[in-house]
């Protein structure tokens, strides 16, 4: 990132906050099916529509004191966490580098980094909580990535055009195989779903964001970072053999590190 004044820091924190604050609303609205814009914000336990006075991210949940004005019930800590992550994961998009994107404008690399990043953290989040992938949301992110691509190749050309195109949407079609082969094949081992066809869903929106090579380091960090993770949660006694547990968040979260780093980064770590 060259130099930027305070306004745009933030711009970026105001920002994140509120989508922050969107992502708190699908997160609770996708897995009950129902619509993410109406009816506005409400209370989710006596379904008080919310002033936008008592709706401000991070803002509200504090001076309210942390409990809905109407009922009083309790809001959960996750909803402002979700807007803080949201708005510092929007800050370190500002000194991303992702390989194909280097002869972009920044402030247009910037924008997509936040697109990209609030798409992984809203998978990430249903993930956790509920082990699945919303259909909608891979499918969406997939077509932005291609869409991208395809605009950003007749703007810029120092691509060739084409060969850009076809790496992207192979590098999905290659992800989206991979895991679920991997997806197949052991649940004929293990009897059971190993890798869900949502983590491919996953996979083939990361090719899509960043090729071949970046979707091929993405697949290689995530299992390595829920190898890492899972002997440790089994060590100390967080999860138990055989516990499912989502693996969406480690692809989501190695999709956002090759996008920050871009693909050399993760390659020279490897090899030396
Ligand atoms: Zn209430």
């Amino acid at each position: 990132m060259s130099t930027y004044n305070p306004i745009m820091y933030i711009f970026t924190i105001l920002m994140g906050l509120s989508i922050g604050s969107f992502i708190n609303v699908l997160v609770w609205r996708l897995p009950r099916n129902e619509s993410i814009i109406f009816p506005g914000s409400h209370c989710t336990v006596c379904n008080k529509g919310l002033n936008w006075y008592d709706n401000i991210p991070l803002i509200s949940w504090i001076y309210l004191g942390r409990r809905c004005r109407y009922c009083n019930s309790k809001i959960s800590i996750i909803y402002p966490i979700t807007e803080l992550i949201c708005s510092i994961t929007f800050l370190i998009c500002l000194w991303a580098k992702p390989t194909n994107y280097i002869y972009i404008n920044s402030s247009i690399t910037i924008i997509l980094g936040w697109i990209l990043s609030s798409i992984l953290l809203t998978i990430t989040i249903i993930d956790i909580k509920y082990l699945w992938i919303p259909k909608s949301i891979s499918y969406g992110g997939i077509i932005i990535g291609i869409i991208n691509i395809f605009i950003l190749s007749l703007i810029y050309n120092q691509y060739p055009s084409s060969e850009i195109i076809v790496n992207h949407i192979l590098a999905s079609l290659i992800g989206f195989i991979a895991f679920s082969s991997i997806s197949f094949i052991g649940e004929i081992i293990l009897r059971k779903p190993a890798l869900g066809l949502g983590d491919a869903k996953l996979i083939a929106l990361t090719g899509a964001w960043l090729g071949i090579k970046g979707v091929l380091i993405v697949m290689f960090l995530s299992f390595i970072s829920a190898a890492i993770f899972s002997s440790l949660a089994l060590l100390i006694g967080y999860i138990k053999r055989g516990d499912p547990f989502p693996f969406g968040p480690f692809i989501s979260l190695s999709t956002f590190a090759v996008w920050l780093m871009g693909n050399t980064f993760w390659i020279k770590i490897y090899f030396y």
